[in-house]
């Protein structure tokens, strides 16, 4: 899952990013208004963070933007103590949740979960297959109830098969939700990291589709 962080203050932003990379997510940043405009029409997120106050172009015109332009990524907007019209002019221009600052990281990280749960349709932190259970809380899975030893990458590409799970998912749009923008994007490896998940799972489990891509049961 690939989440755009949308936030001017350095520290915060460079929190969100360590925070939300420990989480199990891949992130973009963006720290004014006009990158995450371009950065939001034109990659593949699963969901933003969006803070209201920014340079160049302010939170809820990026976001009135995007949903004029179609995007309908999930998204939670940060606003500043007691501005309680923010709030309410954010989720008016398609604002999905939002968060007053200062804020506990426990707390945006399981709105965010709730978000990408609710776009995908899902209702538990658990996301299940057979036997393999994986959890988007602790970032962990398991399978038959033996903790399963996965690398970033890996990780990356079996949540987001469970995330999409009975759908074919295709190496482009893997490689667009485990990658960042500014990584060297091969969807060559995709192929890898599934070969090295299947060493690690039920051999039958991740289905090839023959030409269109992957398919978890
Ligand atoms: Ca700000």
């Amino acid at each position: 899952m690939r989440i755009l962080i949308v936030e001017d203050e350095p520290t915060l932003r460079q929190q969100l990013q360590r925070s939300l990379a420990a989480a199990g997510y891949v992130t973009d940043a963006a720290d004014n208004g006009r990158d995450a405009l371009h950065l939001g029409q034109e990659e593949a997120f699963d969901a933003a963070v969006l803070d209201l106050g920014l340079p160049l172009l302010d939170g809820l015109s990026v976001l009135r933007q995007w949903r004029a332009a179609g995007r309908n990524l999930p998204v939670l907007i940060l606003t500043a103590r007691g501005e309680w019209h923010e709030r309410v002019a954010g989720i008016d221009a398609g604002a999905d949740d939002y968060l007053p600052k200062p804020f506990h990281m426990e707390e945006l990280l399981a709105r965010l979960r709730a978000l990408i749960r609710r776009a995908g349709g899902q209702a538990a932190n658990e996301l299940v297959c057979g036997p393999l259970v994986l959890d988007t809380r602790s970032a962990r899975a398991h399978l038959d109830g033996q903790p399963l030893t996965l690398t970033s990458h890996e990780f990356r590409v079996l949540a987001y098969l469970l995330h999409r799970r009975g759908e074919v998912v295709s190496r482009a749009e893997l490689s667009e939700h485990i990658y960042s923008y500014d990584s060297d994007r091969d969807s060559n490896t995709i192929e890898v990291f599934v070969a090295r998940l299947r060493k690690k799972l039920p051999p039958e489990m991740i289905e090839t589709v023959r030409g269109l891509g992957y398919r978890l049961p």
